[in-house]
């Protein structure tokens, strides 16, 4: 039984490692393919994303990889792309690029601030605040469901095979407490969100990095939206979001029983260059 992994950053954006390692650590972990999704380059300073002047040895990189792995792992080129509001030109180009297998679909930035600044919702919790306050008055429900627009906007404009972290915006509510996710105005964003989701071919990634990372108690996204992604016949996907090469299947498991328990039978995941769906259960997938 194996797993897959298609959400893996490196030393090219904000991981730890060479990618390499990150093919070493899965291969010994059971995993069978494995996606690297470093952050595309923005056109903006960050100290995240992976400069545009070493997006083709990324690639290079890859493709080196994949031979010299060939027959032990299937290894995928991915980007983790940035959604920004107004930015669309920018994105267009990244994702039509020939090299790429994939893109995760993400949404990081929502707004700017009136010095032109994005504001990034998964930065401190200082910088959430200072979201909140400079864009939206204080408005937290303002705030989230435009978080959620534009992630709607993503999965109709990008149209990414996966969504990433879904709702990592619920990563402040840990240490304070910001909104309820049993407010109807959230559980109307949340549905109003999984519906476009519904409509497109898009993946909903089970992201686990908040549960090791111990930033949220479940998944990104919560068990009760993957409830509701079973009812609308919505496709998962297990990924860690590894920055470490020690991630690559953290809480994979756990993950797996709780989807099991939801009702799924399936993962869908890249194998022989398609996306395909594959039984599983607490121990991975049966790969052939
Ligand atoms: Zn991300
Ligand atoms: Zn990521």
């Amino acid at each position: 039984m194996y797993w897959t992994n298609y959400h893996g950053h490196s030393n090219y954006c904000d991981g730890t490692h060479l990618l390499e390692e990150y093919i070493k650590c899965a291969i010994s972990q059971n995993v069978k393919a494995y996606g690297f999704s470093s952050h595309a380059p923005l056109p903006f300073l960050t100290n995240w994303a992976m400069p545009y002047e070493h997006l083709v040895l990324y690639f290079k990189e890859i493709s080196e990889l994949k031979q010299k792995y060939a027959g032990k792992i299937q290894i995928y080129t991915g980007l983790e792309q940035d959604y920004v509001a107004d930015f669309n030109l920018i994105h267009k180009e990244w994702i039509d690029l020939p090299q790429l297998d994939y893109i995760v679909g993400s949404v990081h930035f929502v707004d700017r601030f009136e010095d032109g600044r994005y504001w990034e919702i998964d930065n401190t919790t200082e910088v959430f605040k200072e979201g909140l306050q400079g864009i939206f008055n204080g408005d937290v429900s303002q705030a989230i469901q435009r978080y959620y627009a534009l992630t709607r906007e993503m999965v109709q404009e990008q149209k990414p095979p996966i969504v990433g972290h879904l709702d990592k915006i619920k990563i402040h509510n840990r240490h304070e407490h910001f909104f309820d996710e049993s407010a109807s105005w959230y559980q109307e964003a949340i549905e109003q969100t999984l519906q476009t989701i519904a409509q497109s071919n898009a993946i909903v990634e089970i992201n686990t990095r908040g549960v090791y990372k111990k930033k949220s108690k479940e998944t990104y996204p919560s068990h009760w939206i993957i409830k509701r992604m079973y009812e609308l016949d919505i496709p998962v996907t297990i990924n860690s979001d590894a920055h470490h090469p020690e991630e690559v299947t953290r809480e994979f498991i756990t993950t797996a029983q709780v989807l099991k328990d939801i009702g799924y039978k399936t993962l869908r995941v890249l194998w022989n260059d398609q996306w395909q769906d594959f039984s599983f259960d607490e121990k991975g997938m049966d790969l052939k």
